[in-house]
């Protein structure tokens, strides 16, 4: 995902990427909780252009991720669409004030400022592969739904009530308090 920055004047310049399943694996940070293979590509849509020595991109990334549902613990395909605008200036002689920064500079000859909208390049090039894959981490929900009203898992008898109703009572038994109803209940101390 390079462009070229001599390349670039005041006209907008187009790109077209396919970021896949490569890019995907050398992208990915350990730990995380992402998939760690993808099945189908992301695309990148770029324009590019520059005003003196400044960079100004704007584009898109499309695609999708199989992630697992937070509520009935389905696989399913999650849509990515994700419109970005970033502002680069120069380095020059300046370094990144955290690790992270000083890392990407070298590797991917730009790093970003924390909100991913202005940041910093050094070099001829700049590769979007590490801002690509940082834009679809930040899309991605803290708990994935595989839609907006699946009804999960029932705790009782954990079968899925997106496909039948298992007929187990709904209601404030699984509350914390039931528990302490019940025990009040058994020693005979409930109010009635
Ligand atoms: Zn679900
Ligand atoms: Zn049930």
């Amino acid at each position: 995902m390079k462009i070229h920055v001599v390349h670039l004047d005041a006209t907008p310049s187009r790109f077209d990427f396919e970021a896949g399943a490569g890019w995907w694996r050398a992208a990915m940070r350990e730990g995380g909780e992402l998939p760690p293979e993808l099945d189908e590509p992301f695309h990148v849509r770029v324009s590019a252009h520059r005003i003196g020595d400044d960079l100004f991109l704007d584009g898109a990334v499309e695609g999708s991720l199989p992630l697992e549902c937070g509520r009935c613990l389905a696989r399913y395909r999650h849509l990515v669409c994700e419109p970005f605008r970033l502002a680069l200036e120069p380095a020059g002689a300046r370094q990144p004030s955290d690790p992270e920064g000083v890392e990407a500079l070298a590797r991917y000859g730009m790093c970003l400022a924390e909100e991913l909208e202005t940041g910093w390049y050094r070099g001829d090039e700049i590769d979007l592969s590490g801002f690509v894959h940082e834009v679809i981490c930040l899309a991605l929900p803290v708990k994935p739904l595989c839609r907006e009203e699946c009804r999960g898992l029932c705790p009782r008898c954990g079968a899925d009530r997106n496909a039948a109703a298992c007929g187990c009572p709904e209601g404030p038994e699984h509350s914390p308090f039931a528990a302490l109803r019940a025990l009040r209940e058994k020693s005979g101390g409930g109010s009635s």
